[in-house]
């Protein structure tokens, strides 16, 4: 359309003889459950150079035990919000509370992390030529109106709820996105990420499927939130990783839904998990938080076509190896 420029190129620093990797990558909010996978599985690669930004909100340097120290990689306590000067070549941007109870605490907080969070990591991959990818969420879509969603729908959200501050917010973030793309020749991908699952998901962290097995493991209740029909879709999060890896690798600035697309019922995952963990748990229905989505599940067409993605893992493999971890956590043994 004739307004994009090239993007600027990489750091002259990069090819000096000092840097030993051949990428250097950022990953904010790598000290939280998708970012600390994702830092394992850019780890893995030895021409990988991983640096962590997170000011541990959510997060913990628990997570990244096993890389502190190590010499392709660093933590630095670092909150978004505030500009940030490193030299890299790419930008994975995850930095943003993803729970409810979490991003609901500080709401304003939420906005700016995903506003000015966003803006400085755009300026960052401004003046390094970086890449930089955001993890934007299925919450764009609000409560769907479009189901199964694809990305082409623009969605149905209340822009003055106690979620405006993260599904808005990530609206925003999206939006720079495009325009420091369509203004500056960045670089971007975008991946609208649905709900993930897995070991490391902060134990009372309040989303569904951390809660029913802890709560399962406790012999507590299972809460359903009314009504219970409401549906989610659950990636398991090597799955995640996989298909965020491959949408930076790839030619393709998205958005791009991630996710798996098998649906379940609140009851129905509350079934499941009482089956895999103790049966005799009951299942208590409480009371339900405004504005939440009555469906969800992600039209992966795009992802499949363009990135060769789809998950592997079904909820019923992955629910016990998330119940592993949480057993050691919790320090409850099986029976
Ligand atoms: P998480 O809360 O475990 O991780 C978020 C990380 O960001 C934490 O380490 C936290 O300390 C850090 N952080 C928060 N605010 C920050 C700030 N201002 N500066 C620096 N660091 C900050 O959540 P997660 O599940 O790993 O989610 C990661 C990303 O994926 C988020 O952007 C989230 O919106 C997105 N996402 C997650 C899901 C999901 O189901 N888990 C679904 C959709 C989108
Ligand atoms: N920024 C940053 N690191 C950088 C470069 C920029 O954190 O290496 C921040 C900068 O502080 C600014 C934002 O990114 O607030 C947007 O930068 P840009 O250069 O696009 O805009 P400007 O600084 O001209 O407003
Ligand atoms: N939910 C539930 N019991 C809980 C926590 C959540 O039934 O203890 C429901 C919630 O009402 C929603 C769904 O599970 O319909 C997913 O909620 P979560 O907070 O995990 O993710 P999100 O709303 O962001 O999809």
């Amino acid at each position: 359309n004739g307004t994009s420029k090239p993007p600027p190129t990489p750091s002259p620093l990069r090819n000096s003889k000092f840097f030993q990797a051949n990428m250097r990558i950022l990953v904010s909010g790598g000290a939280g459950f998708i970012g600390s996978h994702l830092v394992d599985k850019l780890m893995e690669n030895e021409k990988n150079e991983v640096i962590v930004a997170d000011n541990f909100f959510t997060g913990s340097k628990d997570n990244l035990r096993k890389w502190i120290g190590h010499p392709r990689f660093e933590l630095i306590r670092h909150d978004v919000t505030e500009p940030l000067l490193v030299e890299v070549d790419q930008i994975y941007h995850l930095a943003c509370p993803a729970s409810p109870i979490f991003y609901k605490y500080n709401a304003v907080k939420t906005i700016k992390t995903n506003v000015i969070g966003t803006l400085n990591m755009l300026g960052l991959a401004k003046r390094v030529g970086a890449r930089i990818l955001l993890t934007s969420t299925s919450e764009v879509y609000g409560d769907p109106l479009e189901h199964p969603q694809n990305e082409e729908y623009w969605g149905n959200v209340n822009p003055i709820g106690v979620r405006s501050c993260y599904d808005e917010g990530k609206r925003v973030a999206e939006t720079l996105m495009f325009d420091y793309h369509r203004q500056h020749g960045i670089e971007i991908r975008i991946a609208r990420i649905f709900n993930t699952y897995g070991p490391r998901m902060n134990i009372d962290d309040g989303r569904v499927v951390s809660n029913f097995i802890a709560q399962a493991l406790r012999g507590e209740s299972l809460t359903v939130q009314a009504p219970g029909t409401q549906t989610r879709s659950f990636c398991y999060v090597s799955d995640m990783v996989d298909g965020l890896i491959r949408l930076m690798e790839g030619n393709h600035t998205g958005p791009i839904n991630i996710g798996n697309p098998g649906e379940f019922t609140m009851m129905e995952l509350a079934e499941t998990v009482k089956e895999l963990i103790d049966p005799s748990v009951p299942v208590k229905i409480v009371e339900n938080t405004p504005d939440d989505p009555r469906q969800r599940k992600p039209d992966i067409t795009k992802a499949k076509e363009l990135l060769g993605w789809e998950p592997k893992v079904k909820l019923r493999e992955g629910l016990p190896l998330m119940e592993e971890d949480f057993r050691k956590r919790l320090g409850v043994q099986k029976k």
